[in-house]
């Protein structure tokens, strides 16, 4: 078998209404660029609606479009390492299903990638369609977390890139199950160089991650890729400690001077604070605890329900992947 030149991944979930003119735009982006070498895999991530019909009748219809069902919900980011794992192709482009980000970018970022490097990968200029609220946070969350993390992951990216084999190989060896990939990307290093865009507003439906899953998704990335906020414990001791000492002195003085003082008030706000300290920092340490016990446990990212694809009409292929070994 030829080697195919590109890949394309593109994690799906409740996304029935903009599938078909996904697969359209994608496939023609791809025939530009690497005219019949390519393939278009399609991974559904549990959806509830008719995603995965729509997706059996685009590989039914083009023998290069593959579909992998999920067996059910895992997220983003492990629905997108699946795809990872499966694909085979020399360059594998990642993009999201709403068609926020153009497909048609991929003709410059190839020829970026000729030039040398690992991973071309999409910086946005402008977000068009989204809440102040969602700008708001993204723009909050990239500075946090590189304000944490040691490794530089570049602002207003997601995961909207195109990756080389080899750096792809080195994600598929990465064996942790919270899975951050933009963040992984960067650890990895290499050659990495942005393409500026402009974020379009979803194609349909909406979007994937309310509140709570962005909550998620930040504390997955901060606590991948940083154990900074064990060292909190540390920091608030040595600061309450050093007020203790400055309220001690307070109150001797006080004493001295014959002051008596009324307490209840400077008490309760003692307790309290340091109570809740003491919680935050129990949560931090319960956060890192739980993923050691996750790890721990060695299960396999997810489990493949069924593969449709131009040699496998119609088998159910039940089977988990993990590490390397396909
Ligand atoms: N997605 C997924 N599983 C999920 C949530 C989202 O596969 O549990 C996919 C979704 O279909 C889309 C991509 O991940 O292709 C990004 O999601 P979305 O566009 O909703 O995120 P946003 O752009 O709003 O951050
Ligand atoms: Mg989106």
């Amino acid at each position: 078998m030829s080697k195919l030149k590109l890949s394309v991944v593109v994690p799906c979930f409740n996304e029935q209404d903009g599938i078909f003119e996904l697969s359209r735009r994608v496939t023609e982006a791809c025939k530009k660029a690497v005219d019949k070498s390519y393939e278009l895999i399609l991974v559904n991530d549990g959806s509830t609606d008719a995603t995965w019909e729509k997706m059996c009748e685009i590989s039914r219809s083009d023998r290069q479009v593959t579909s992998i069902n999920l067996s059910r919900n895992y997220g983003h980011q492990i629905a997108l390492s699946a795809g990872l794992r499966f694909c085979k192709g020399d360059r594998i482009f990642i993009i999201d299903a709403d068609l926020q980000d153009p497909p048609e970018l991929l003709s410059k970022m190839m020829l970026q990638m000729d030039e040398g490097c690992d991973v071309v990968y999409g910086q946005r200029n402008k977000r068009e369609g989204e809440t102040a609220f969602k700008k708001a946070s993204a723009f909050a969350f990239y500075r946090i977390l590189n304000w944490f993390v040691d490794i530089n992951i570049p602002k207003d990216t997601g995961d909207f890139r195109l990756i080389s084999r080899k750096a792809v190989e080195v994600l598929n060896n990465m064996p942790e199950q919270h899975r951050f990939i933009r963040g992984m990307v960067s650890w990895i290093g290499m050659r990495q160089e942005p393409i500026f865009y402009d974020r379009e507003p979803r194609f349909a439906g909406k979007t994937k991650y309310p509140l709570t899953k962005m909550i998620r998704f930040a504390i997955d990335a901060i606590t991948g890729f940083s154990i900074l906020p064990l060292r909190f414990a540390t920091w608030f001791g040595v600061f309450t400690g050093l007020l203790a000492v400055a309220l001690l002195l307070f109150v001797v003085i006080e004493n001295l001077l014959g002051n008596t003082i009324e307490g209840w008030t400077s008490l309760a706000l003692i307790i309290l604070s340091l109570g809740s300290i003491q919680l935050f920092v129990t949560g931090v340490l319960g956060e890192y605890l739980g993923r050691i016990y996750i790890e721990s446990k060695g299960r396999p990212l997810y489990v493949i329900q069924e593969i449709l694809n131009s040699d496998n009409f119609e088998t159910i292929k039940i089977g988990s992947y993990k590490k390397n070994e396909e």
